[in-house]
């Protein structure tokens, strides 16, 4: 899978993109990013990627050529199955919307900065707006790298046990049971005896009981779409 990401500020990517799961998953060939400095597809001499709001208010507006141009050269060169626009107005990132985006080929973000993109380019170019939450960051970066993670860690051959991701939260409408390691006794507190028994149907039981005990008491809403299935 191939992301493509426009940015004033590519550096902000590099850190959470380049490391651990994602590093591997990048070094075996199963996903791709690429970075774009919006400030690369400016034509005057100030590289300049923002502009005054017309009509009046604080901060400032990204505007459209820049975004356009390397767009444009983007699709010109393949298709993209999806291109997002990181905003906090836009659908709420879920697993749901992980699963969907893990299927798909070519995907572009653009990630916002100041008060946002002129709206023109969202109304031209882009099909998804993804919001990583009920917050406002002050950039489209660290929600586009939140993007890559979550959707690049359920590329198939991405995590080296792969029921790993199935058993995460939200798979299946569920929360994630709790989890132990050694030493089995650590200040009084004991590990429960059934982990320690080595009887897999039992285990299983119990971490679906945990799950779905955690599930109603912290995430009702969960655990109503559980219900529905
Ligand atoms: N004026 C905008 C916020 C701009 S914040 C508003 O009130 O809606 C600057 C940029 O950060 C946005 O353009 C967007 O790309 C990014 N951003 C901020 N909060 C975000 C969130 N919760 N999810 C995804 N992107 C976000």
């Amino acid at each position: 899978m191939r992301f493509d990401i426009l940015s004033v500020l590519p550096e902000l990517l590099e850190s959470p993109l380049n490391h651990s799961i994602m590093k591997r998953a990048q070094n075996k060939g199963l996903l791709e990013v690429h970075t774009y400095n919006l400030r690369d597809y400016t034509t005057d001499k100030h590289r300049q990627v923002d502009d005054y709001p017309f009509g009046g208010g604080a901060g400032m507006v990204m505007k459209c050529e820049p975004i356009a141009a390397c767009m444009d050269e983007l699709l010109a060169e393949r298709s993209y199955d999806m291109v997002i626009y990181t905003s906090p107005d836009g659908v709420t990132l879920d697993q749901h919307l992980c699963n969907r985006l893990s299927m798909m080929d070519n995907v572009m973000i653009l990630c916002g900065h100041y008060k946002g993109v002129d709206e023109r380019i969202r109304e031209t170019y882009i099909t998804m707006e993804v919001s990583i939450g009920d917050y406002v960051l002050s950039g489209g970066e660290l929600a586009a790298a939140v993007i890559v993670d979550s959707v690049g860690r359920l590329l198939p051959g991405v995590l080296n046990d792969e029921s790993s991701a199935l058993s995460d939260s939200f798979q299946d409408d569920l929360l994630a049971p709790p989890v132990f390691t050694r030493p089995a006794e650590w200040r009084e507190k004991k590990v429960p005896d059934v982990l320690l028994s080595g009887h897999e149907k039992n285990i299983d039981t119990w971490r679906y009981e945990q799950s779905i005990e955690r599930t109603k008491k912290r995430r009702p809403d969960l655990y109503e779409k559980y219900l529905k299935g």
